[in-house]
């Protein structure tokens, strides 16, 4: 596990040690599970979605630093975000981490940068998407009934 540590930098350090935003939501009204078999991530997520705007988004789950980490600066950002526009932020990290080619427009992911890392280590690219995967999931399953049981 020495490859990885280079990409623990302070940040992803911090988000895996203190989770933003973990926990069940209450009043949810999209959620999905993600899993990741390659490393064993496993994380379920919570959004409130009105008027097309995320108002509310929380996970739980365990994984590695890098999954966990990646979830929690996800949630951070989504925060108060359109639909549309999380989608269009999807579809771009999405392909920055996929295609080390398009290194055009990483200052729209702010924060998000820091996960960039995880290029080098292929195997480690899945870990970093998986949220992202999860929230595209959520979005798309509009009729998902959530119970709070
Ligand atoms: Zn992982």
């Amino acid at each position: 596990m020495s490859d990885l540590r280079d990409l623990y930098q302070e940040v992803i350090f911090d988000h895996n040690r203190h989770p933003r935003n973990f926990g069940k939501l209450e009043g949810a009204n999209r959620h999905a599970v993600g899993h990741n078999p390659l490393c064993g991530d496993r994380l379920t997520l919570y959004l409130k979605v009105e008027n097309e705007l995320i108002s509310d988004v929380r996970f739980e789950g365990m994984g590695c630093a890098i999954s966990t980490a990646s979830a929690s600066l996800m949630t951070e950002r989504l925060k108060g975000m359109k639909v549309a526009d999380a989608e269009t932020l999807f579809g771009r990290f999405h392909d920055l981490l996929t295609n080390a080619a398009t290194d055009d427009d990483t200052a729209s992911l702010g924060k998000l940068t820091v996960l960039l890392g995880v290029r080098e280590y292929p195997a480690r690219v899945k870990c970093a998407t998986l949220a992202w995967h999860t929230l595209h999931a959520a979005l798309a399953n509009q009729d998902h009934a959530v119970t709070t049981e």
